[in-house]
């Protein structure tokens, strides 16, 4: 499945920082991980992919953890 992926500068006074959206019109490759998703709410805006979090730490997820499809991040302007 395609992800597509949108980087969006958060600029304040003192600090600014970088976050990776989604694209809200997604294609998920099974209905288990939308549902997971719509739940869970696996997106990280840090590292901009699907992550699951382990011992306190994220993993990024780079294939679907149910049908085992790969997960295409893909960048857009
Ligand atoms: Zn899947």
């Amino acid at each position: 499945m395609n992800v597509y992926v949108r980087k969006e500068v958060q600029a304040f006074e003192y600090v600014s920082f970088t976050e990776f959206k989604k694209e809200k019109d997604l294609e998920f490759c099974c209905e288990k991980f939308r549902k997971y998703c719509a739940i869970v709410g696996s997106w990280s805006d840090k590292i901009g992919k699907f992550s699951l979090v382990e011992d306190n730490k994220l993993i990024p997820i780079d294939y679907c953890p149910f049908c085992g499809e790969k997960i295409e991040y893909i960048t857009v302007e």
